[in-house]
């Protein structure tokens, strides 16, 4: 099942969305607020991300910003009152997927909801940071405190699928499946000479791949 963040202040618009969205099969988490919004997308991952940009608390756009700056890869789509132009720009420079004026059909969001699930969650970031380790996610390009290093495109993809859930544990199997021509490799073995290259381009970085035994692997930052 579809796991949906939904952040909106609009109480009205906020239980017609719930039900709505529900009765089509997906599971729906509902806050009302900017830090409660931040709070929970620090603790909990969704599929896709609701947004409000006038929430209380905190602004949408300021949320979108630290949660791409996280390097979360989740698609948003922007709900927003304000008819400005400029928001709207604002909030696809951060890194929105898509946006929507109320009042809208919720036929139409679920049509852009599609539209954003149906994207690579890759293609959501442009880069990623950790410490030093700076990833461009549109072309593959790795700098370690202003110095690039060059990385091979498999390399680049097994990167970014460590850096965008850094502190977490990436499964083998889940970054093999970011390669398309190593979804059929019952084996992780090519997915351990990558991680065994690229602990060498970042020895000299504050970061570092550390293996969990039978699972997968975690980016952390060292001290
Ligand atoms: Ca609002």
């Amino acid at each position: 099942m579809t796991s949906v963040l939904l952040a909106e202040d609009d109480d009205y618009l906020s239980n017609g969305l719930q039900k709505a969205l529900k009765k089509k099969g997906y599971t729906v988490t509902a806050v009302d607020s900017g830090t409660d919004a931040q709070a929970i997308l620090h603790v909990q991952n969704f599929d896709i991300v609701l947004l409000d940009l006038g929430l209380p608390g905190l602004d949408g756009t300021e949320i979108l910003a630290e949660f791409r700056r996280r390097g979360s890869t989740t698609p948003v789509i922007l709900i927003t009152a304000r008819d400005a132009l400029d928001d709207k720009i604002a909030g696809l420079d951060l890194g929105a997927n898509d946006y929507l004026v109320k009042p809208f059909h919720v036929l139409e969001l679920e049509a852009r909801m599609r539209a954003a699930l149906r994207k690579t969650n890759w293609e959501n970031l442009t880069v990623i940071e950790l410490g030093k380790v700076k990833l461009n996610t549109n072309n593959g390009v790795l700098t370690l405190g202003g110095e690039e290093i060059d990385l091979t495109p498999r390399e680049a993809v097994v990167l970014q699928a460590l850096l965008s859930n850094a502190g977490r544990v990436v499964s083998k199997r889940k970054i093999m499946d970011q390669v398309p021509d190593w979804a059929d490799e019952s084996s992780g073995n090519a997915v351990e000479i990558i991680v065994h290259r690229l602990r060498k381009k970042l020895e000299i970085a504050d970061v570092t791949i550390n293996t969990v035994r039978g699972f997968g692997y975690i980016i952390e930052r060292t001290n």
